[in-house]
């Protein structure tokens, strides 16, 4: 359980209180007067957040929450890549976690894009590249979170404007459940209420990394890719 004794108005904004609930993840929020605090405000449904503390997220290099104007862009989808992705268990108790086990999974990824290696190369980033990623039994993992900038997106043009969102699945899985889908929208939702993400921009502003990335050509999102074409995330 966590308090805050540092905040004596309760709440300020609507940003900081979702900043908050992402601290919190599935830990109850308490106020500075030791009361239960609602999760959210009451017309947000909020996602399943684990937040980092919760997965065990190892601290960032660096952050970048100034050049981050997701207004004028909004998200791009990603998967997690080729294979199996989808983890068996998702027990958040155990330690050391299992191999197969979505939190295993989420700190390797982090370890992988802040310590590439060294033969196969490729970008070290300051922390795990995605701003939230979404495993199959519906839960949201809090990567770099709201209002900040990501580094999945491919180009700087993309990473300034879009927030990254990853689905923990692969080629070599079946299709997404529909709670991961439930759960994916439930994040768009959250970025659009708390960071306007797309709000200045005509049509469309849910895309696939393939759309914003063309060299070289991807397959991400995978199997998440017809759900934006089919407007189940509009
Ligand atoms: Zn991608
Ligand atoms: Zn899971």
């Amino acid at each position: 359980m966590l308090t805050y004794p540092e905040h004596r108005e309760w709440p300020s904004t609507e940003r900081e209180w979702a900043q908050r609930i992402e601290q919190v993840g599935q830990q109850r929020l308490v106020g500075p007067d030791g009361k239960d605090r609602e999760a959210a405000p009451k017309a947000a449904p909020a996602p399943r957040f684990i937040s980092r503390r919760e997965w065990r997220a190892a601290a960032p290099t660096q952050t970048d929450t100034v050049n981050f104007w997701p207004e004028w862009g909004g998200i791009v989808l990603h998967y997690a890549g080729g294979g199996k992705e989808m983890r068996e268990e998702h027990s958040p108790g155990r330690t050391p976690a299992p191999l197969d086990d979505c939190y295993y999974q989420v700190r390797l990824i982090q370890h992988r894009h802040m310590h590439p290696s060294p033969i196969t190369g490729g970008e070290r980033y300051w922390d795990i590249a995605y701003n939230y990623l979404i495993c199959h039994h519906g839960y949201t993992f809090v990567g770099r979170g709201l209002a900040s900038q990501p580094g999945a997106n491919g180009s700087r043009y993309a990473n300034e404007r879009y927030y990254a969102i990853c689905g923990l699945i692969g080629s070599g899985d079946p299709k997404p459940t529909d709670v991961m889908l439930r759960e994916t929208k439930a994040v768009m939702e959250w970025v659009r209420r708390y960071d306007q993400a797309g709000a200045r921009v005509e049509g469309r502003h849910v895309k696939g990394h393939k759309d914003v990335d063309r060299d070289p050509p991807t397959q991400c999102p995978g199997s998440l890719y017809p759900y934006i074409g089919n407007g189940y995330f509009d």
